[in-house]
């Protein structure tokens, strides 16, 4: 078969998955049910956690947890600008001010040695986000979490399945938020998961994403529960369907096989694209597992319009890619409520300035893998048009 073209990404259920969606449909049982208790619960038993809340989305999980956390208008909340706009729009929406702390020079997650710089005596929160799959050292976040006294809330939507010194993304203090948005290692279409040790915290999780109100829907419809309830706080509506659920339990019962498959093609990344100098490939550091769910290469000279050179020239040869990320600081809304600049953050700004996100989906092949790098080489070698 002759490639000519890869798409960005594509998305494949297998039957097991369309079935256990189909069966939830002819349940009669569509909302919140026994469907995503049972997701919540395999979930959590998933990434050592003791207590997991299935929700909407992993914008709906970070809204949540900082609300739980108690953050408000009078508070600091430290986070990165390299990542996707929920990380940052949840801190806004409580009130809470974001302070950006710069990501390392080698990678693309926030840099922990610089955060206690950025603490103020109204810093409460820190969320650090595991970029592509690649976590954050743990031990390093409790270290700060504990002697600062603050929460740590992980924007964990590229790293389910990631460890680090032998500890899951998820199973660690204080709240962790997962995505299962269309294009994330396991997907739901639309969904999330707040995962936490503390009972209290997600009991009150729990009531903040259905209304307020006391006790679930699920128990007042069914024969077990009554017409009775209480809004017991100002609540929101963030809970997971039962149809998403259903989906989401038969992707978790592969995930391994998921993640499995996702490693293989990272190698073959590797193994394909380790001849061309001129990028510079995504690595998984010692005592970790990387979750690959993004595959990120640099250019070795970046500069904006380099890139977006070499990106066009892809498209044109079929190869669909996209950009991870824009840094925040860079959007019109920041930059009017927020003063930060590219030289206030210059390890995001020359990671964005050199970074093409290549395509990386359980369904690709190794030959489409072999005519991206093939594609590479012919924009590098021919296109003398190219500014270096
Ligand atoms: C996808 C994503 C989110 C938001 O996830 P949704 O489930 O779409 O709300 C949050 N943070 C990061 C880093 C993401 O990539």
């Amino acid at each position: 078969m002759r490639i000519r073209e890869v798409p960005f990404y594509r998305l494949r259920l297998n039957q097991g998955e369309i079935n256990s969606v189909v069966e939830t449909l002819r349940s009669g049982w569509l909302t919140t049910g026994k469907t995503a208790h049972e997701f919540e619960q395999e979930f959590a038993d998933y990434v050592g956690a003791k207590h997991a809340l299935a929700v909407n989305s992993c914008t709906a999980a970070l809204h949540l947890s900082l609300l739980a956390s108690g953050i408000g208008s009078e508070h600091e909340v430290i986070t990165t600008p390299y990542t996707f706009v929920a990380t940052t729009e949840t801190i806004i929406q409580t009130g809470a001010k974001v302070v950006f702390v710069d990501t390392e020079r080698d990678s693309f997650n926030i840099d922990l040695n610089q955060i206690p710089a950025a603490i103020t005596e109204r810093t409460r929160a820190i969320v650090p986000v595991h970029i592509a799959g690649l976590p954050i050292d743990l031990r390093k976040i409790e270290s700060l979490r504990r002697k600062y006294k603050l929460t740590v809330i992980h924007d964990g939507a590229h790293a389910l399945g990631a460890t680090n010194n032998g500890k899951p993304v998820g199973s660690t203090a204080d709240f962790s938020c997962f995505s299962f948005y269309a294009t994330k290692n396991l997907t739901t279409g639309e969904g999330g998961m707040i995962t936490t040790n503390s009972r209290r915290h997600c009991d009150n999780l729990r009531v903040l994403s259905l209304h307020g109100m006391s006790r679930d829907a699920w128990k007042r419809y069914s024969g077990r529960g009554s017409w009775k309830y209480q809004i017991l706080q100002l609540g929101y509506k963030y809970n997971l369907s039962d149809i998403n659920a259903a989906l989401g339990l038969m992707q978790l019962r592969r995930f391994e096989q998921i993640q499995k498959q996702r490693r293989r093609l990272a190698e073959m990344y590797h193994h394909y694209l380790a001849e061309i100098d001129e990028l510079v490939l995504p690595f998984e550091p010692d005592g970790t597992t990387h979750a690959w769910h993004l595959y990120i290469v640099k250019l070795r000279n970046g500069g904006e319009q380099r890139r977006n050179e070499i990106i066009e020239k892809l498209r044109s040869l079929g190869v669909g890619t996209s950009v991870h990320f824009i840094p925040l600081y860079l959007q019109p809304y920041y930059k009017k409520h927020y003063h930060y600049t590219r030289r206030d953050l210059p390890n995001s700004y020359a990671h964005y300035k050199s970074v093409i996100t290549l395509p990386f989906y359980v369904d690709l092949k190794e030959d489409e893998i072999k005519y991206v790098a093939e594609c590479f080489k012919k924009v590098f070698a021919r296109d003398s048009r190219i500014v270096r």
